[in-house]
């Protein structure tokens, strides 16, 4: 169990450093954080409203009020006919800086905006993301089971699925199947991308029939209590070629650069810059078309983001991907990606599942 008690105080310090009276939540990763409890992200609101002194208070959907557990707010819940937009403006009284969740629907931001007017909106990741990149130790054991057990389904793959002849839906199938028999508790997504079709980063999975000879970027990940899981593998069906070798092996080695780069006070632009000059250097620059990574937690993309531009410094706890990738259009494409932790001194790696290029049939 989390303390919720303090990541809040943690915020009602942030709120009052930075002039917030403020924090408004709604459904989305920020509520079960302080909270710990998820939001149904339905047309009836829910809204955990957090001032700088007292006790936070949940607004909640009365039909909903039985999935809630005892925490650290007081709860009220609102009936059908109740105007619960008007309730929650009710708490925050005379608050004239007010920080939004930033997954809140545009249509409750909307309403809380007629009805309050003089108020300075802002957007609450700001804040909250402070508390959130930098992990506890208890969400980092999370991520490590979530990472372990998307590993252990990488070591199944070559024995157990059936690539050539087979829609990438199929095979996408028995990734998700296997990420829960693993442990997760649910799939989260999976990408199975073969041949041309790899040379996208973010393919959507289809039915095209994987064929001898291609690459197949492989990428999925699951939930394990609240926690992402995000890996990526490149397989290739049969023998590669020297190309397909040769790519593989550079990407493997921006994705060691990257990896070996981490460090407290390292900012996330070097980290960036480590794993891509691997690949400029190989040749293939013009080929990496994405940031090396991004933070993951609760959400599966969170802060930080491992791009050229951010120089926040890295911090022990902190947690992302390192995820360098070659994208040849109308050949093939290779992503080599591992979830990582900060540590303390150097990287602390959360995936380890073989890097180099395994043939499958
Ligand atoms: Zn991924
Ligand atoms: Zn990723």
């Amino acid at each position: 169990m989390f303390d919720h008690t303090s990541r809040i105080s943690r915020l009602q310090d942030l709120m009052g450093e930075t002039g917030i009276d403020a924090v408004l939540l709604t459904a989305g990763a920020d509520m079960p954080y302080f909270s710990g409890y998820s939001a149904m992200p339905l047309e009836r609101i829910t809204a955990f409203v957090v001032g700088r002194e007292e006790d936070p208070t949940l607004f909640v959907p009365r039909l909903e009020a039985p999935r809630v557990a005892k925490g650290n707010f007081e709860i009220v819940a609102w009936g059908e006919t109740d105007d619960p937009i008007g309730l929650v403006v009710k708490r925050l009284g005379s608050s004239s800086t007010v920080a939004v969740g930033e997954t809140m629907w545009s249509s409750f931001l909307l309403d809380f905006q007629s009805r309050m007017g003089g108020v300075e909106w802002s957007v609450a990741s700001d804040l909250t993301r402070e508390l959130r990149m930098r992990k506890e130790p208890g969400e980092i054991d999370r991520l490590r089971r979530a990472a372990e057990a998307t590993d252990r389904v990488l070591a199944r793959i070559p024995s157990e699925v059936q690539f050539a002849g087979r829609a990438q839906s199929a095979v996408a199938a028995d990734f998700a199947r296997m990420t829960v028999e693993e442990g997760h508790d649910r799939s989260w997504f999976t990408i199975i991308a073969s041949g041309p079709d790899s040379a996208s980063p973010h393919h959507e999975t289809g039915s095209r029939q994987i064929e001898e000879g291609d690459m197949v970027v492989c990428d999925f990940g699951g939930i394990i209590d609240g926690y992402c899981s995000d890996v990526t593998r490149t397989f290739v069906v049969g023998a590669p070629t020297p190309k397909q070798q040769e790519v593989h092996d550079i990407v493997v080695s921006a994705n060691v650069a990257g990896r070996a780069a981490i460090a407290p006070g390292v900012s996330c632009q070097e980290i960036d810059a480590a794993a891509r000059r691997v690949i400029e250097d190989g040749g293939y620059g013009r080929y990496f078309i994405h940031r090396t990574g991004h933070g993951i937690g609760l959400e599966g993309h969170e802060h930080p983001y491992i791009v050229e531009g951010n120089d926040l410094a890295l911090e022990a706890g902190m947690t992302f991907s390192v995820e360098p990738g070659v994208y040849i259009p109308g050949e093939f494409g290779v992503r080599v990606e591992d979830i990582v932790a900060c540590g303390r001194e150097s990287v602390d790696d959360l995936n380890r599942a073989d890097r180099s290029l395994v043939e499958v049939g």
